[in-house]
């Protein structure tokens, strides 16, 4: 793997919840927990996992929109986590986001030209006020939108398009990195599909990079170079797209896999039904976190250690006692 644009190291977030009705004083949630990963310049990882499994607070932390609580973030080399705010600002400029929401994300007083261009004022990216409308035409036109649209709000566009709106309004800073949390959630299937193949164009075009955050493997896998599994805060496994959805190792990636819907009858999967729910984060489970829920847990074993990530093949890690 060349040398990484981003690389995340043992980090670790928890939220202070307090005290109240069967909480103790000292409640914690433990959102994320000893997270590690690299990112290579122009590739994406995707990053998957049920609701609460961390994904999503992996990517806030990366962009410091929560504080970790411990663990490192580097990107360019960087050791972002222990820049101030002034210097981590400067850098932000890499760094984009595109929310899972793209009606609460955008904001709908602005015209869509302004939500557009507002970084672009920001940054002082735009000596004028042609070359600030030039710009924003651009960007429209790079993400399959048109130049009048800079006129209109956002409430007079469909969901994809409003995706489209907030892909824009990541790109006009030129970053290097862009932190895609769920981007299509909240679309339909049809415009799922268009969304994710205009982001791997935007990728081939300006060579980016992305922490493409979903809750369903269906989504990642084709944007995916590789993918990561959350449970519980923890990476369970991470491996090359390909060999994670040809030879799965974990339980959990292959019950998630299971779940996927595929054409070909041939290339179907039995069905794996996870009994129960996921564990509350307040208090997850001891030893291995998926040993409540786990088809072939092994006890005392998986209640009493936490497996470590461990390289089965080459580039293929995986949490579990019995699979590593
Ligand atoms: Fe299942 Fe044990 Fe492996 Fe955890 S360590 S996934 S409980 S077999």
């Amino acid at each position: 793997m060349s040398t990484p644009l981003l690389s995340v190291r043992n980090l670790t977030k928890q939220f202070d919840i307090g005290s109240g009705f069967l909480l103790r004083n000292d409640a914690v949630v433990h959102a994320v927990d000893g997270v590690s990963f690299s990112i290579p310049p122009g590739e994406t990882l995707g990053l998957v996992g049920e609701s609460g499994s961390g994904k999503s607070t992996t990517g806030r932390c990366i962009l410091r929109l929560v504080e970790p609580t411990a663990g490192e973030i580097w990107f360019q080399g960087r050791n972002v986590s222990a820049l101030d705010a002034r210097a981590f600002r400067a850098l932000c400029r890499d760094m984009q986001i595109i929310f899972q929401d793209p009606f609460a994300s955008l904001n709908p007083r602005m015209t869509v030209g302004t939500i557009i261009g507002e970084a672009l004022t920001i940054h002082k990216l735009a000596p004028s006020k042609e070359a600030f409308t030039d710009r924003v035409v651009e960007l429209l036109e790079t993400v399959g939108l048109q130049a009048d649209h800079m006129h209109r709000y956002p409430h007079e566009f469909s969901g994809g398009q409003r995706q489209r709106i907030g892909i824009a309004r990541a790109l006009a800073v030129e970053p290097k990195l862009i932190i895609c949390d769920e981007p299509v959630s909240a679309l339909d299937v049809s415009i799922q599909a268009q969304v994710i193949n205009l982001l791997e164009d935007l990728q081939g075009k300006l060579g980016l990079t992305y922490l493409f955050i979903a809750h369903d493997l269906s989504v990642v896998e084709h944007i995916s170079h590789r993918v990561a599994v959350m449970y519980l805060g923890r990476i369970v496994e991470l491996a090359s797209a390909r060999d994670l959805y040809v030879t799965p190792l974990h339980p959990y990636t292959e019950a998630l896999l299971s779940a996927v819907p595929v054409t070909d009858p041939k290339a179907r999967r039995k069905r794996i039904v996870l009994q129960g729910e996921v564990p509350s984060p307040i208090h997850p489970p001891s030893g291995c976190h998926f040993h409540t829920r786990c088809p072939i847990r092994q006890l005392p074993l998986c209640a009493r250690e936490a497996p470590p990530l461990k390289e089965t093949a080459s580039g293929h890690f995986v949490a579990c006692h019995l699979r590593s």
